[in-house]
Formats: C-alpha cells, structure tokens, sequence
C-alpha cells in the first residue's frame, strides 16, 4: 500500500508509454510544455470536465470524478463514469475521451484501465468494460478488461514509480514521435543523447583535469 505522497498521477501512464524519458522530464524533473496536441486535449477535457452529471434512462453519468487506488500509488479524475444500473446492481464504466484518434500504442487502453482499477478498489466491485471517445473521426471504443491490459498496466505503473523513486530519467534518444513532443526543446533529443556531444563534454573536463 502506498501513502498519499507517493502517489503517481494517472497521466503520467500516457507520458510514460509515449516516451519513458517524457514521463522522466514531466514527473520527475517538473518541466512541461503545451503543443497543438497538449493544447486540443486539455481543451477537450475543460469542456468534458465542466459538464453536468446527468442520468439518461438507465445510467447516472458523472463528470470529473477524483479517482485513487491506495494498492497501485495512483491518483487522478476521470473524464466520464457512467453508474449503469443492470439487474438491481449498479456497474461503473469509465469513458476516456481523447481529441485524437486511436494510437498504435497502449496508452489510451491502459490508462482507461488504471482508472478501472481505481474504481474497482474504491467501490468494491469489478469493473469489466470501459470505453475511449475518439474524436477524431468521432466514435466510442468499447474496451474488455482483460487479464492482459490489467498486467500489462499494473507494469506501466509500477516501472513509474520505479523511475520516480530513484529520479533516473532516461537518456534521450531521438525518433520520428520527438517531432510530436511538446518537450522537444527542452529534451533536445538531436544532441542530448548524442555520442558526439558527450565526448564533446567529457573532452573539456579531461583537458581541465590535465591542465590543472
Ligand atoms: S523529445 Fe523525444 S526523447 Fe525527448 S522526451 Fe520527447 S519523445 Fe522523448
């Protein structure tokens, strides 16, 4: 179990899947940037997050909802849970919604999940499915929790805490995503990972050694 200010934020899945050095800069270091793609998500999220809680026919649809999970050391808000109502018993169902459109990576999907898990501590009570809303093209992904997504998540977040606790954030190295970062420039991946550059650093403090 983990007390409180270790807990890790439930974004930080996302930064840690794109890139484990992002997550290193974000989390640890404390540095952040907006970009076009930062921007449209946390517009998207203000407008999610500030709309009413409602009930339609057989669901109370709640916005914003802190969420936790002491096991996991994780803490955050989820977008949208819907409380369906299913043979006398209510089932909760996370809904992330994204600006974007699927990745072919599992950031989406295991976040989602963290949040099932969270919910599932907190409430009690299984959560099998959950969904993404895309919006781009517009639609709603419907997501079976399997073992799978579940183990493959619980070692997202326990790699993160790992990175966290012992503040070794990875050297950059650069990729075609680099160009979609919004830390490019602070992560300088073009130089910061490069061998040249290190040699480069090393060189100048052997010549002072030597000439001191
Ligand atoms: S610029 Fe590249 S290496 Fe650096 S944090 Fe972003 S994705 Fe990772």
């Amino acid at each position: 179990m983990y007390t409180e200010e270790d807990y890790i934020q439930l974004s930080s899945i996302q930064h840690y899947v794109f890139c484990p050095r992002q997550c290193g800069l974000i989390h640890v270091e404390g540095l952040w940037a907006e970009n076009t793609f930062t921007t449209k998500g946390k517009i998207l999220h203000e407008r999610v997050d500030t709309g009413e809680d409602e009930t339609r026919m057989d669901r109370r649809i709640v916005r914003g909802l802190n969420i936790y999970s002491k096991r996991l050391g994780l803490s955050g808000r989820a977008d949208v849970v819907e409380f369906i109502t299913s043979n006398n018993e209510v089932v909760p169902f996370p809904v992330e919604y994204k600006s974007g459109k699927p990745k072919d990576n599992i950031s989406d999907l295991a976040q989602l999940c963290a949040q099932a898990l969270c919910l599932e501590e907190m409430l009690n009570t299984p959560v099998a499915e959950a969904a993404v809303f895309y919006g781009k093209p517009r639609k709603r992904l419907q997501v079976t929790l399997l073992q799978e997504l579940r183990a493959a998540t619980e070692n997202i977040i326990h790699e993160i805490h790992q990175m966290i606790e012992t503040r070794d954030v990875p050297r950059a190295r650069y990729e075609k995503k680099c160009d979609f970062c919004s830390l490019q420039d602070q992560c300088m991946p073009r130089t910061t990972g490069s061998k040249k550059l290190e040699n480069y650093i090393r060189g100048i403090f052997t010549t002072d050694e030597e000439t001191s």
